[in-house]
């Protein structure tokens, strides 16, 4: 006993003594060539997040163009917290959205759904890549121009208890901003405040009361009353109904159908539930480990999944038909850690159709017509006859990325490129 605990104590030096002198020697490095160490510095940094990509030019058309957006979280450790690592959360996504359309983005718990919404508002500062709002780089405006963004672009929030004041009542909860923002003059406040509510089916006397006296709708409704005070072009809807019962569900998807005729919205509607996200979106991405593995337009992708990811997802939405026998894919095994996720395709772990390339080649995005775009070796002719070599030559496995990488370069069709334009 006495023995163990002793040489735990041991470890533990040793641990705190190595923590120290590699702080010391960075110090003494930093001391001695402070410019050479801040460009390593920054060069290693990069290098970990390889922040590439081709810009994109704007279209009028857009009112929102995300264009290899990654958002990696440090993994800091030892004693003086250095970055060892990144989650990668967001992995390099592109996408485009459609003034007044709505765009669903779905996947597993914990894909990065909620993450690309908040990067997107700049929440989070992005580790790479670009937002371009309105053609504007989101990420480069300065503190000013930021602020006359704001209101343009808001958030619905997925839990409609946590993110009310409970010190504040209705009315001053969705008028703070408007006044803090000078949206109407303030002789019309009131009334301002008053047809916001009505257009949310709530009602005048609402506004002294607080929010623990409503129901979760009635929350919801308050939410998005707050989002649509500030006279917004577009809103991110993160997950605005599953924290709802299901005739609940109903009324919040309707009213914001409503708002989005009524003021000409944008949305991008987070969900895992793909019946609600079929309902309301005209273009939906799925997606998995922080990347964007299929997309399509809503109809063209529920006719006709193509991902195996996608196939799976759609297996397990339920069929009102007592006589409907359900063929549900089984996805085995758990999400892997996007601190370190599988080489090649991050799928393959759990892909029932999984090929020899796709352990160690990274899939292309393969464009299937209809504005429907795929990203998976199953489609792609070159990476087939790559799993046929493959399967004759093991050795060529590990040669075969870089090739095949290279070949998506020369072809310009790597994962910074958006083909959504
Ligand atoms: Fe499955 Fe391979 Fe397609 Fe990935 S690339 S989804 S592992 S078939």
């Amino acid at each position: 006993m006495n023995n163990k605990f002793f040489r735990s104590i041991v470890e533990w030096f040793k641990k705190v003594g190595i923590s120290i002198a590699n702080g010391f020697k960075a110090v003494v490095r930093f001391i001695t060539h402070p410019r050479k160490t801040i460009r390593d510095a920054k060069a290693a940094r990069a290098a970990m997040i390889n922040d590439v990509f081709d810009p994109i030019e704007h279209n009028p058309e857009n009112i929102l163009e995300v264009n290899a957006l990654k958002e990696y979280f440090p993994i800091k450790s030892g004693f003086f917290k250095r970055t060892v690592g990144y989650v990668k959360a967001v992995d390099g996504i592109s996408f485009n959205i459609k003034k007044g359309t709505t765009m669903g983005l779905v996947g597993e718990s914990g894909c990065g759904k909620t993450t690309v919404g908040r990067t997107i508002l700049r929440l989070y500062p992005k580790s790479g890549g670009e937002v371009l709002f309105n053609g504007e780089d989101v990420n480069k405006l300065d503190k000013k121009s930021l602020r006359s963004v704001r209101p343009k672009m808001q958030i619905v929030f997925q839990d409609p208890y946590s993110s009310l004041s409970p010190r504040l009542p209705v009315g001053e909860i969705i008028g703070e901003a408007v006044r803090e923002h000078n949206i109407v003059p303030l002789e019309q406040f009131d009334d301002y405040i008053t047809k916001i509510m009505q257009s949310c089916g709530l009602q005048e006397y609402h506004k002294d009361r607080y929010p623990h006296e409503f129901s979760g709708g009635q929350r919801q409704r308050i939410c998005i009353a707050r989002a649509l005070a500030l006279n917004p072009e577009f809103i991110v809807c993160d997950e605005p109904v599953s924290a709802l019962d299901v005739s609940i569900q109903a009324q919040i998807i309707n009213l914001l159908r409503d708002l989005q005729k009524e003021y000409g919205l944008t949305y991008l509607f987070i969900s895992h539930d793909l019946s609600v996200v079929e309902h309301i979106s005209d273009a939906v991405g799925v997606m998995y480990l922080g990347s964007m593995v299929e997309y399509a337009p809503t109809s063209e992708l529920f006719a006709n999944p193509l991902h195996p990811y996608t196939e799976a997802l759609f297996s397990a939405i339920p069929v009102p038909d007592p006589n409907y026998k359900m063929n549900r894919i089984i996805l085995e095994g758990n999400i892997p850690s996007p601190a370190n996720p599988p080489s090649g395709c991050k799928f393959h772990t759990r892909c029932r159709k999984c090929m020899e390339v796709c352990k160690s080649v990274v899939p292309k995005r393969i464009d299937m017509g209809n504005d429907h775009y795929v990203v998976c070796h199953l489609f792609d002719e070159e990476a087939l006859k790559l799993n046929e070599e493959m399967k004759k030559d093991p050795s060529l496995a590990e040669s075969a990325d870089k090739k095949v990488n290279k070949n998506l370069k020369d072809a310009k069709l790597n994962s910074t490129e958006n083909p959504f334009m």
